[in-house]
């Protein structure tokens, strides 16, 4: 025999539908923020952040960085400042190593 739902029950389901509708309501708001990353990637895809033009690959040390021909400004991506660095120690090096060795360090 079937009798009316004891208020646990009640309390039980009315938990799980609330559970349902948090879980979905926050599966909403990541799709949304993934829906907006996308949009605002394609928006500023090589685009200068300081003018809003177009940026253009340039080599700067043997380096392909991101330059705007709008303000000046020139935008690295991940490690490529430490490549330029690097780049500038190896030459600084190459410079004092020929100073070193031309004899001009020594004196009269
Ligand atoms: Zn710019």
């Amino acid at each position: 025999m079937i009798g009316k739902p004891s208020e646990k029950e009640e309390e039980y389901f009315k938990r799980q539908e609330l559970a349902k509708l948090r879980k979905a309501r926050v599966e909403a708001a990541v799709r949304l923020a993934e829906e907006e990353k996308k949009r605002l990637k394609e928006l500023h895809w090589m685009r200068c952040p300081k003018c809003g033009l177009e940026l253009q690959e340039v080599e700067y040390r043997g380096v392909m960085v991101d330059t705007c021909f709008g303000c000046g400004g020139t935008f690295f991506d991940r490690g490529e400042v430490e490549k330029v660095i690097e780049a500038d120690e190896r030459g600084l090096l190459v410079r004092l190593g020929s100073f070193l060795f031309s004899g001009e360090a020594k004196p009269d």
